[in-house]
């Protein structure tokens, strides 16, 4: 599932090709998603020009020249491909990349070429917001602050989890304490600050909450400067593919030897609250 490095990665690769361009049409190739992609929405971006593209947490905001906005989330599979002219796959952007085209949703025509949004598990959604209601959007309006910004730092991290008995990577993983973190990132942003993940929230010393503070920024950028991590179905707007995962120390090593220097602990694995978990029983605490 792409975290905030893969969506920002995405967010780059989208806006070097359409920033400033005009949608000539949209054409809803398979409406069901999270949301059904609404035909009469959509159609409001006809003509329209795109004036900046952001990313806040896992969501890219996509905005016109008039008060329209596309919110994008790509849920566990969505990507994003370019067709250059109405068939022709260029196929340079797509070099070990294989796309199954009975997966596309949505083809969004400007002059020359077309963006297509595929999903084959179809978590992801395309909706229309408007830059008046984008606070009050259910997705937006609770998102916790974001890593790499100065407002995500000990003060805001301790006051977040120092009452919460919930185990800290679920807290990490909670979008409306940290926005954009998910399974991959919190277990490696753990490792790396030497917390087990099913540590309680509540039990972080402030050194701890420190150390974890500086550890989710590192990682998140060592990951975004990698172009992301090459997971399962993960790639880039242009079918390259992210290194970060070479540089994975806990996520997916289970049962092998702990890469932290000095430590001879080996990685476990296990389940909590549906998702896996990743940590050295040695080293981590
Ligand atoms: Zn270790």
């Amino acid at each position: 599932m792409p975290e905030l490095p893969e969506v920002e990665i995405t967010k780059r690769s989208i806006s070097k090709h359409i920033l400033g361009k005009k949608i000539k049409s949209l054409k809803i190739l398979n409406p069901k998603l999270r949301y059904n992609l609404n035909y009469e929405s959509l159609n409001l971006f006809k003509n329209q020009t795109i004036k900046k593209i952001n990313r806040r947490s896992k969501y890219i905001l996509i905005f016109f020249d008039n008060e329209n906005v596309l919110l994008v989330h790509l849920g566990m599979t969505g990507r994003f491909y370019f067709l250059n002219g109405d068939r022709k796959i260029d196929t340079s952007f797509y070099s070990n990349n294989k796309i199954i085209k009975s997966h596309d949703h949505l083809k969004i025509t400007f002059e020359g070429f077309s963006l297509i949004y595929n999903d084959i598990r179809k978590f992801g959604f395309i909706r229309r917001l408007t830059i008046s209601n984008i606070k009050f959007s259910k997705h937006i309006n609770k998102l916790g602050y974001e890593p790499l910004t100065k407002e995500f730092n000990f003060e805001y991290l301790k006051q977040k989890i120092y009452n919460k008995s919930s185990p800290i990577k679920n807290l990490l993983m909670n979008q409306s304490i940290v926005a954009g973190l998910g399974n991959i990132y919190a277990n490696e942003a753990l490792f790396m600050g030497k917390i087990r993940p099913n540590k309680k929230g509540n039990k972080l010393k402030d050194y701890e909450i420190k150390t974890l503070v500086k550890s989710i920024n590192k990682i998140i950028k060592n990951a975004i400067d990698a172009g992301g991590s090459t997971i399962k179905n993960y790639h880039n707007s242009e079918g390259r593919s992210g290194s970060y995962q070479s540089n994975f120390k806990v996520y997916d090593r289970e049962n092998r030897k702990c890469l932290r220097l000095g430590c001879n602990g080996k990685i476990r694995r296990q389940v909590s609250s549906g998702r896996s978990i990743f940590f050295c029983f040695k080293c981590q605490r």
